[in-house]
């Protein structure tokens, strides 16, 4: 092969050293050109900004609902004792403002002192525009059935895992919700969707709401305004709240209608620049 190819050499020594500069010529061109940057074409507003505020917040654009020291933001819940920062839950607690999309933080602890089983343990439940019920529950050392304990979509769907703390001690739901759509005809559009943290640690991801919680039949939507209150179940236990807060989220995009689009723009870039 050596040989073969000392013999071109030799013959067409010409030849061999076009085809060597053609090379030379054309790596040199490659390494020359421009990387072209990938632009989307969409065109979207700023984020504004926003002070995550302390640990557990609330952030700046926050509504507080609860602050430790008053109910002033709530219906329902005038004889609850709050001490400590915290409320009893002793009755219905109904948002005086109503919500669509959100994100809500809510701070709660089932009694320390463990009365009851199943369902008749710290049992409260945090529903969503009033009818989406997050399952309050001691589910502790206590087994109920997997749709009812704690942070179940209550006769929907199980959490993830099972991340509760002990009786008496305070745990943390973070909640994004998004609300369900329905038509000018009244027909569901989209459903509602619910994603949990309990703890920091997600028990609902995104999960699909089939419909209104309901404890005798199975869930089903009916068509209501966009924005409704939020309420704080009572289901006869002292279950504590403290710290709850809430953001709207802005209106997601209709279907078919993102960021206003203008013509792709491809820029010249320069090699290793950001
Ligand atoms: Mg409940």
């Amino acid at each position: 092969m050596l040989a073969l190819l000392t013999r071109f050499l030799t013959r067409r020594p010409r030849l061999c050293l076009g085809f060597l500069l053609c090379l030379l010529l054309l790596s040199g061109t490659l390494c020359a050109l421009p990387l072209i940057e990938y632009k989307s074409g969409k065109v979207w507003p700023e984020p504004k900004i926003v002070d995550p505020g302390p640990p557990g917040g609330p952030p700046s654009d926050a509504i507080v609902l609860f602050d430790g020291k008053d109910l002033s933001q709530w219906e329902g819940g005038e004889k609850c004792e709050i001490a400590d920062g915290a409320l009893t839950i002793c009755g219905k607690l109904t948002s005086k403002q109503s919500f669509g999309d959100c994100q809500l933080h809510v701070e709660w602890a089932s009694p320390a002192e463990v009365k009851g089983s199943s369902q008749g343990r710290g049992n409260s439940g945090v529903f969503l525009q009033s009818r989406y019920e997050v399952q309050v529950l001691d589910s502790y050392d206590n087994v109920t059935y997997f749709d009812g304990q704690c942070a179940s979509i209550y006769k929907q769907r199980p959490p993830l895992v099972n991340a509760c703390r002990k009786p008496g001690e305070w745990q943390t739901y973070d909640i994004v919700f998004q609300a369900p759509r329905f038509g000018a005809d009244g027909k569901l559009a989209t459903p509602g969707y619910v994603t949990v943290l309990q703890n920091g640690v997600l028990v609902q991801n995104h999960s699909e709401l089939e419909g209104e919680t309901s404890y005798i039949l199975p869930p089903r939507y009916k068509a209501y305004p966009p924005k409704q209150p939020l309420e704080l179940q009572y289901h006869g236990n002292p279950v504590r709240y403290r710290n709850i807060w809430i953001r709207e989220l802005s209106p997601m995009e209709p279907l078919g209608q993102g960021p206003v689009q203008v013509a792709p723009e491809n820029d010249a870039k320069k090699p290793n620049s950001d």
